[in-house]
Order: structure tokens, then sequence, then C-alpha cells
């Protein structure tokens, strides 16, 4: 195992973070109850996160001389996002610890790159296909048969980038749909359910996981979270293992999370993994109110070379998010028993925009 030298923050010293959206913003708020001090790096004016730091830069990602000015300014630099750049990474790396490290922004920035990652650690993923081209989409359609899912190679999230190829669709018009050169082709998995694991690495190779969480999605995006994931405690500790070894082999320093999918096969019950999300993640939102440390205080202490929590959850918790216009019941919440509301502070209401979410603790002392 490869330590990785990191500088020890002390209370008072500030992280660097990449991106203003509320991943970034429950980030600094985490940061903040351990006296710790944010500057948040974002493009967008109206960045929830720009809300709760004293300090921010609004500059684009490829503005040198604001990246250089920020990184003075920081003891650690992390991003909420996975998105980032790889130039304004080098240029940050150059100045200050960047965690997670570059490299994994290599590899899980790009489905095809993360899939062969995952599977030479010899864990499951649904049978995919390289695609640049229509005929090599013919030719991956006959290997992987139908239905499948197109997956464009890079930024993609929430369902964008990607569609459902049934039989008898037009392939030359799904590949003109998509609108990219680089894709993957994914058999369509046939899962019993969605979960994932919320894991926390420190930088001398300690691992603490979240309990897994069971996640449900409307219109491709999250919608519902629920802890514990209803899955045997057997399957539940392969979850957290697949978690483990994916942290272990990319020398992972802060939160990630794993998505996978609960699979009925001949062999029993098996897992595949859908994606890596190096960063904080939505499906452990429920940690902030269902356990004794969140997510975001997980990863503020490992980046800050901290010892890591051993969660525990306080009970069976449900994640809801708030979607569009879903915002507008925010006060019907706020006397339901046992909930906590928590709103992002972002303007207009659009479809499919996370504008806030809410915690239950429907049963203290659950399962
Ligand atoms: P992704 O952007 O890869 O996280 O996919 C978003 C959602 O689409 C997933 O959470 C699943 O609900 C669904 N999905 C993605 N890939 C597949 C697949 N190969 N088979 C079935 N459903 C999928």
């Amino acid at each position: 195992m490869t330590v990785i030298p990191l500088k020890k923050l002390k209370p008072g010293d500030t992280i660097g973070i990449l991106g203003g959206g509320q991943l970034g913003r429950m980030l600094a708020m985490a940061a903040a109850r351990l006296g710790l001090r944010c500057q948040v790096f974002s493009p967008d004016p109206d960045s929830p996160a720009f809300d709760v730091v004293q300090h921010a830069t609004c500059a684009e990602y490829a503005d040198v001389e604001a990246l250089e000015l920020f990184a003075n300014d920081c003891d650690v630099i992390t991003y909420e996002f996975e998105n980032v750049p790889s130039a304004t990474a080098m240029i940050l790396d150059a100045r200050r610890p960047v965690l997670p490290a570059q490299a994994i922004l290599t590899t899980t920035q790009d489905r095809l790159i993360e899939k062969d990652f995952i599977t030479k650690l010899g864990i499951g993923t649904a049978a995919y296909a390289d695609v640049s081209s229509v005929s090599e989409l013919r030719t991956a359609v006959e290997t992987i048969g139908l239905p499948a899912v197109i997956k464009t190679r890079r930024f993609g999230y929430d369902g964008k980038g990607q569609a459902i190829i049934r039989a008898g669709d037009d392939l030359s018009q799904v590949w003109e749909d998509l609108a990219t050169k680089s894709a993957i082709l994914e058999a369509f998995v046939p899962f019993e359910r969605e979960i994932s694991v919320v894991a926390a690495r420190g930088a001398d190779g300690q691992v603490e996981c979240f309990d897994v969480t069971q996640n449900e999605h409307r219109d491709h995006i999250l919608k519902f979270s629920y802890a514990p994931a209803d899955v045997s405690d057997e399957l539940a500790a392969t979850a957290r293992g697949i978690a483990e070894k994916i942290a272990g082999a990319l020398d992972y320093v802060g939160v990630l999370a794993v998505e996978l999918f609960v699979v009925a096969s001949p062999e029993g019950t098996i897992l595949l993994v859908n994606e890596i999300a190096p960063r904080v993640h939505n499906s452990g939102h429920w940690t902030l109110d269902g356990a004794s440390v969140s997510q975001f205080e997980q990863h503020i202490r490992a980046i800050a070379g901290w010892p890591l929590a051993k969660p525990v959850r306080h009970g069976q918790v449900t994640m809801t998010n708030l979607i569009g216009d879903d915002i507008l019941t925010y006060e019907n919440w706020m006397t339901v028993p046992g909930a906590t509301v928590h709103l992002y502070g972002k303007g207009t209401p659009k479809p499919g925009r996370k504008m806030g979410h809410v915690t239950e603790v429907t049963r203290p002392g659950g399962k």
C-alpha cells in the first residue's frame, strides 16, 4: 500500500473546493463545524456554496491566474464534481495537494477506462463494448444483444448522454442522436434493486464504509435513498468489500461512492458495479442526520489527514430529494416527525434541478 505524504491540517487551515453546488456547500458546512475554513472556486456567480464561505473565487476553470491565486490561499484542494478539467487539476496539483488525486479523475471521467479498471480488479460489471462509429455499434449490438444501454464515455450524468436501445430501433438514428465519437454499449441489466456504498479512505489506508444504501430513481435522477438497503448481511458485506477494494486500488483519499446493481442470476444474487463517483454522493445525504458522522465530515477528515470516524447509523433512514417544484412543499416537510429539511438556497426551481432534500429517521434503533 502506498502511503501518500499528506499535510496534516490544523483547525483554522483552509480547504479549497472546486465547484460551488450543493455538495460543495455541504462540504464547507461540515468543515466549518471542525474549525476549518473553505474557499470555493466556481465559474457560476449563483453558486449555492458561495453563501456559506467567506472567501470565494468566481472564475472559469481555465483561468490560470485565478487558479494560482486560489491555490496560494489553500492548504489542500478538493472537488465536488468529477469532471474537473485535467489542465485545471494539473495547475493546482503543482502548487497544493489535490485530493482525491488527479490520476483518479482520469479513471473515473471516462466510462470505458473506469469499466476496464473495475474489470481488471475482478469485479463484475454489465457486459460492455467500446463504440466509436455506427458500424462498431452494429457489431457491439450483435455481441451484447438487446436491450442495451448506450452511454457517452465522458460527461454523462443523471441519465444525460445515454439511451436504451431496443430491438427494432434504428441504430444510425441512435448514433446520430447521441452526438458523440466515443461511447460504450452496455448490456441492459435487469436489476432487482440499485444500491450504493459510500466509503471514506484515509491516507493511511484505513477505510470506513457507511451502511449500504438502496436507491430509487425517477426520470434517471435519484429520488429516494433508504438505509440500510434491503439486502442480506452477506451481500452488504460483499458490496462494502467491493468499495474497499476499489478505494485501495485507486490509492484514494477522501469519500467515494460505488453504485451497484443487485441482480438475480442462476448462481444466486450477484453485484455488478455501475459507476464510481470520486466524491461525496447524493445517496450519502442521509448520513447528515441519520448517522453519527456525515459523508461530508468524513471527506473533510480524510483530506485533512485526521482520523476517520466509525459511523453509527441512528435508525432506519429515508432520504427524499426535492427536485424542481418539489421544493414548494418544504413547509409541509417541516412538521413531519423525524424529518430534517435541507434547502440548497438555489434560486429558480427548474425541472430536474436538485433544490434540497429531506432526511427522515423513521425507526430509531431499527436494523
Ligand atoms: P448512470 O448514468 O450510468 O449512473 O445511469 C443512470 C441510471 O440508468 C442508473 O442508475 C440505472 O437506473 C440506469 N442504468 C444505467 N446503466 C444501466 C444498465 N446497463 N442496465 C440497466 N439500467 C441501467
